[in-house]
């Protein structure tokens, strides 16, 4: 006779560290695409314009954090190059770095098949086509400000779901406003 005891006390023991999700050092949770669409829908619902601006920031702040995955590098190009490569290991899509000229700065990344675009197809919040990859522009803003030691911003200059052949970004240096 097996014991039952035994195995229930197996199922009850709470998870070990070995059990966690971890990106480096955070802890990280798996988010799937319907469960941003949610977060989207209902945040469009209760607030829109929180879909631009409230992305963007989460993505800045996300980015800070995704820079320290590259650590500590004497090389910022480097750093950021490896940065942008995790973002892409993460699955938020492929992208790439077309240029990069930190003196600027002026960096150009072309990406496709991003999350938000493809998102943004089924969420149905969008009712007419436009740049959509707001975290996506957060994540490249904060974790270039991150390595440069300098505010810059991220816009997004063509969209796949604008009907456009890639979604390419641009980073200049922060010039105070807004968009
Ligand atoms: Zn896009």
């Amino acid at each position: 006779m097996a014991k039952p005891e035994g195995r229930g006390k197996e199922r009850r023991r709470p998870p070990s560290e070995g059990d966690l999700l971890r990106v480096g050092s955070a802890r990280a949770v798996l988010f799937s695409e319907s469960a941003f669409i949610f977060l989207q829908r209902v945040i469009h619902e209760q607030m829109p314009e929180l879909v631009k601006f409230g992305f963007y920031e989460m993505g800045f702040r996300a980015g800070i954090d995704l820079s320290k995955v590259a650590g500590k590098s004497k090389d910022p190009e480097e750093a950021f190059r490896r940065s942008v490569e995790a973002y892409k290991t993460a699955g938020y899509g492929d992208i790439e770095v077309v240029s990069c000229d930190l003196e600027g700065p002026e960096i150009h990344l072309r990406g496709r098949n991003l999350f938000e675009s493809s998102a943004a197809r089924q969420s149905g919040i969008y009712p007419t086509r436009r740049a959509v990859d707001h975290y996506s522009r957060g994540i490249f803003a904060g974790l270039a400000s991150q390595l440069l030691g300098r505010e810059v911003i991220c816009e997004e200059m063509t969209c796949q779901f604008r009907g456009e052949d890639a979604c390419e970004f641009t980073i200049l240096p922060f010039a105070g406003g807004g968009d």
